[in-house]
């Protein structure tokens, strides 16, 4: 068999995909309200084709054929490997129960939808509980050895263990807890000078010059405005992003543009030699969260980034000429403990995951009854936050992911944190400090550097040989925690 049928297998699923990636960006932005249920059904069609190619009799004789070429490059190599991955993971589960899960969550989040409106757990219990059942059945099928919510973040975080997740969070919670604790004995910031009103088509001007500023491309790439905030498309060549605005708060869409910016930079640099392979992706989630929170966090959030670029915010809206630079900086660094994980400050979000996690793992162990969630939410909170929600709205049902069974997805937002921290240490060694690199408007040197290191990979290495070969060790905590300690006792005079 020539390795051409295989290039052409895959490029095949890669055009399926990236129609699909185009309907669901279309879906969220542009479609008009009676064109949701024939994209849904093209949607559902072209994904199910595509499914169907990966878990194929011709993918397992692909795999026979090539597996021992050594004649193969390495992109191909790799690109094989990710394919036998994926039809190892799927082949086993029976296409009924596939089916099944499919349209249960398609109902659940619906279920989830009005349960979040009216405050109204028990409703969505039975649905989340069955979620939980066909969870623990479909890992059995793809993976019976290893345990079921280890399967399940196999799907986002390939080859780290709960065990090992759960060292890692631990560490992070010893640095956050006493500085978030610290902090609440400071006087707050008085934050209400930033609010206004702020029209949306002058949002949409700064969004855009910031993305331009950080090195977004908008000639494979554009800004649009949706529900959520979201980044999407086929790398490296066309990669969208979107914001939305509030008219009263500008921070919601200057810092989600950024994120999002973040997540579309490392798209847009993912080597043009890995397209139409499987390998044209970010590598994972958590090193996708690197990302986009390293430019709005560690970047976009320190004053040196803002110091040039200042003026132009007061160009687009006069009112912030009166607003001293360190008062904004301040209010956009304000810490303190909330209720709604997506609201949260950098620091507290952390508490905000692991939380999720500490009870999504309990949920599969057996420690934790779903018909407990909320009660176990609230008393962590508690712990972990001070503050206890007073609704299941403002608590247990605030996301989507468990309602759409995206459980084993939560730890990749702490662990890009993590990442992140340890990324912007070795970059800060070896091209100079983000402050001085900020403050000369080198964000050219801060996307080479991430390019030449993380992005141009995409899917070629894992997120533990990233961290090995451009940090030169294994994950670690220390990095993100010494940035937060140094940033906020310098912020918050401690
Ligand atoms: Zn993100």
């Amino acid at each position: 068999m020539k390795v051409e049928l295989l290039r052409e297998y895959m490029s095949k699923m890669c055009d399926l995909n990236h129609a699909v990636q185009l309907m669901q960006w279309d879906l969220k932005t542009k479609a008009p309200k009676n064109a949701v249920d024939t994209h849904i059904a093209a949607i559902s069609t072209l994904s199910t084709e595509s499914f169907k190619m990966s878990i194929s009799d011709q993918v397992k004789d692909f795999i026979e054929t090539f597996e021992h070429d050594e004649k193969l490059d390495d992109i191909m190599k790799k690109s094989l490997k990710d394919l036998k991955r994926t039809y190892e993971r799927s082949k086993n589960i029976p296409e009924k129960l596939y089916n099944e899960y499919t349209s249960h969550t398609a109902k659940s989040e619906m279920v989830w939808e009005e349960a979040k409106r009216n405050n109204d757990f028990e409703s969505f219990r039975p649905y989340l509980e069955k979620i939980v059942v066909y969870n623990k059945e479909m890992a059995a099928h793809i993976d019976s050895n290893q345990n079921v919510y280890d399967v399940m973040l196999d799907n986002f975080e390939t080859g780290l263990s709960s065990d090992k997740i759960n060292n890692l969070f631990e560490e992070l919670k010893k640095g956050i807890v006493p500085l978030v604790e610290s902090i609440s004995h400071k006087e707050r910031v008085d934050d209400s000078k930033l609010l206004g009103n702020f029209e949306e088509y002058k949002q949409k001007e700064l969004s855009e010059y910031i993305l331009k500023y950080i090195g977004y491309d908008f000639d494979c790439g554009r800004l649009d405005k949706s529900e959520h905030p979201f980044t999407t498309g086929t790398a490296p060549y066309d990669v969208r992003v979107t914001t939305r605005y509030d008219k009263k708060d500008i921070k919601s869409c200057l810092f989600g543009v950024i994120h999002e910016g973040g997540h579309g930079i490392y798209e847009q640099n993912i080597s043009p030699s890995l397209i139409k392979t499987p390998l044209a992706v970010g590598t994972c989630m958590g090193i996708h969260e690197s990302q986009s929170r390293l430019y709005e966090n560690i970047l976009g959030k320190n004053i040196r980034f803002w110091e040039p670029i200042y003026s132009k915010v007061g160009e687009i809206f006069p009112e912030f000429k009166a607003i001293e630079l360190e008062l904004f900086h301040k209010a956009i660094n304000i810490v303190e403990p909330s209720l709604i994980r997506v609201e949260a400050d950098e620091l507290t979000y952390n508490l905000h995951i692991i939380l999720r996690f500490e009870l999504e793992k309990d949920l599969f162990t057996g420690d934790l009854q779903v018909k407990d969630l909320p009660q176990a939410w609230r008393e962590k909170m508690k712990k972990y936050l001070g503050i206890v929600p007073k609704t299941d709205t403002d608590g247990v049902l605030q996301d989507c992911h468990w309602a759409d069974g995206s459980f084993g997805y939560f730890p990749s937002y702490a662990l890009g944190n993590i990442y992140g921290g340890q990324f912007a240490a070795q970059m800060e060694k070896e091209v100079g400090t983000i402050d001085y690199l900020l403050k000369e408007q080198r964000l050219d040197i801060i996307k080479d550097w991430l390019r030449n290191n993380i992005h141009r990979f995409g899917k070629m290495k894992t997120s533990a040989e990233l961290i090995k070969d451009v940090c030169k060790s294994d994950i670690d905590v220390k990095p993100i925690i010494d940035y937060y300690q140094n940033k906020y006792s310098r912020l918050y005079h401690l």
